[in-house]
């Protein structure tokens, strides 16, 4: 496994295999869990090289303090990777991708944006446009591989290719948990034991909601959700919304015709989790 700091040992090393080999690339912000493993697996089945990118991206962090928080496990990303048999990582520095403009582009991805994170987490998405970008320029990937822990992000990513006709397939990926429930993240591992121990109620929610949108066609769920919430003393119910998994417009009557997907966001102390689940 080869690891690049800078852009230009990375765009050398890639370059003899552009269009002869098809390349997978799995970008992540590290403190890795075998969530990331399995994009990177998926990768490696479908990809003659593997790059995967740790990169912390400031401009996507809307509050200051989750930014310095965020967790920082180099060496045993690393150790991970390798056990993967990923091919290639790229540990740029916050230089190596902004040079002095550490800002974001202003993108719009039909409304994508104006949804569930894009109102709890101003700007974050023109920050996830921005890098991925920059990524796409320099790693030039066949394939790209996102999870749908992060479904709204996925959808905006293959909006923007859609938009900027950028030569990449954009793979969705299922979400992994950990045994019981909880959707796997780098967070989690900033969670208490008492935190940790309530989260796995977040999953046991959406599947509740699942089985009641099936059962009584979405009425009254989200009420229902949001008065689980009250009697658990670690979580704190940021929104649970039922969209459309396509515009990710909030489902006001249901059609039958559109795939349905259930969103939520719930802070364990200051640590905010989130997570979906198909309802269709
Ligand atoms: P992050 O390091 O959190 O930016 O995540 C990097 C990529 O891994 C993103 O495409 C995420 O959606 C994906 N990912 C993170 N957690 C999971 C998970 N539990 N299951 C599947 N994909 C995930």
């Amino acid at each position: 496994m080869l690891v690049f700091k800078t852009k230009s040992e990375l765009k050398e090393h890639l370059q003899p295999a552009i269009s002869k080999k098809n390349i997978g690339f799995v970008p992540t912000m590290g403190a890795l869990h075998q969530g990331h493993i399995s994009l990177v697996k998926k990768a490696k089945q479908e990809n003659e090289i593997v790059v995967v990118s740790i990169f912390v991206n400031p401009t996507q962090f809307n509050n200051a303090s989750d930014l310095t928080n965020y967790p920082k496990t180099i060496d045993a990303d690393l150790k991970m990777l390798e056990e993967a048999n990923c091919d290639v990582v790229f540990i740029p520095s916050v230089e190596e991708i902004y040079d002095e403009n550490v800002n974001s582009e202003n993108f719009e991805f039909d409304g994508l944006e104006k949804e569930m994170e894009g109102k709890f987490r101003p700007g974050h998405f023109d920050g996830v446009g921005t890098v991925v970008k920059k990524l796409f320029e320099i790693v030039r990937p066949t394939n790209a591989y996102f999870g749908e822990k992060d479904f709204q992000q996925l959808q905006i990513i293959k909006k923007m290719v859609v938009k900027n006709n950028l030569p990449v397939n954009v793979i969705g990926c299922s979400i992994f948990r950990e045994s019981d429930g909880l959707a796997m993240s780098s967070r989690n591992m900033r969670l208490t034991q008492e935190q940790r121990e309530a989260s796995p109620f977040i999953h046991k929610v959406l599947l509740e909601a699942k089985s009641l949108f099936i059962n009584e066609k979405g009425n009254g769920i989200c009420k229902w959700v949001t008065e689980q919430f009250e009697n658990q003393p670690e979580l704190e119910l940021e929104y649970f919304i039922i969209a459309d998994e396509e515009n990710l417009k909030e489902m006001k009557t249901i059609n039958e015709n559109v795939k349905y997907r259930a969103f939520i966001a719930v802070f364990a102390g200051e640590i905010r989790l989130i997570d979906n689940i198909s309802l269709t």
